[in-house]
């Protein structure tokens, strides 16, 4: 039900949306000389809040899909979804100056394009959260008799134990905009991906010198 209402309400809200960017814009470019420097400003924090609402109803819509979304799901190596999110984010990655360190991962019963999107928001994570060091980030897995348990660390600001439930709550977020971007949506969508493949997601409380993420999938097909 919950996804059901996040789906209406955000398409619902992007046509009144859509207005108010449209006579915001109409107003900086035909009449920006009529407004005083008080105008301007008010306007511009109006179009600002706009946009950021826009991002907030997009997020709600992806987060939305993902529960109604079929799974494709195939025996993939973690490779895949993991190597395609990385090149997904090179321009970040790049600019950060990220190392990825990650050997021999195994075959998965998954669907790869949400597993995609799941190593995408994590390594963003690590890459946004980062200090002033490179960012790190490894990626391993421990397989037992029907799962895996996949573990995604990084070596940066980490999170402190009491924020781990929060975190994984939809548009939950530790720091303002002003410190970072983001919608808060990130780590509820990461949520979201493993329990449609039957798994958890956690935190490791207590890792010191970075985060540290932990998520089980199943390792064959088990309907
Ligand atoms: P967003 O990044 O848009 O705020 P997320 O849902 O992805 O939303 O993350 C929720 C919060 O968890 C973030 O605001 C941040 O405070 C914290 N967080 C997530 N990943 C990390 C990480 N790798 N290192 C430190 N903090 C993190």
């Amino acid at each position: 039900e919950l996804e059901q209402f996040a789906y209406i309400a955000s398409h619902d809200l992007k046509e009144p949306l859509r207005k108010i960017e449209s006579a915001s814009s109409f107003l900086v470019e035909d009449h920006a000389g009529a407004l005083n420097e008080d105008a301007q400003t008010l306007l511009s924090v109006a179009s600002d809040a706009a946009s950021r609402m826009r991002s907030l109803i997009e997020d709600l819509l992806r987060f939305a899909r993902i529960g109604t979304a079929t799974l494709e799901l195939e025996c993939v190596s973690l490779e895949v979804p993991l190597t395609e999110s990385i090149r997904n984010l090179s321009s970040v990655v790049d600019e950060a100056g990220a190392v990825f360190h990650f050997v021999d991962l195994p075959r998965v019963y998954c669907d790869p394009g949400l597993l995609r999107q799941l190593f995408q928001n994590l390594i963003s994570n690590a890459i946004k959260y980062r200090t002033d060091e490179a960012p790190e980030i490894t990626v391993d897995a421990e397989v037992s008799d029907e799962i895996c348990v996949v573990t995604v660390s990084d070596n940066g600001i980490g999170i402190e134990a009491k924020y781990a439930k929060r975190i994984f709550e939809i548009f939950q977020r530790l720091h303002n905009r002003g410190a970072y971007s983001g919608t808060g949506i990130g780590l509820a969508i990461c949520k979201r991906i493993v329990e449609r493949h039957e798994g958890r997601i956690w935190l490791e409380e207590g890792h010191v010198g970075g985060s540290r993420f932990h998520f089980t999938l199943p390792l064959r097909a088990t309907k």
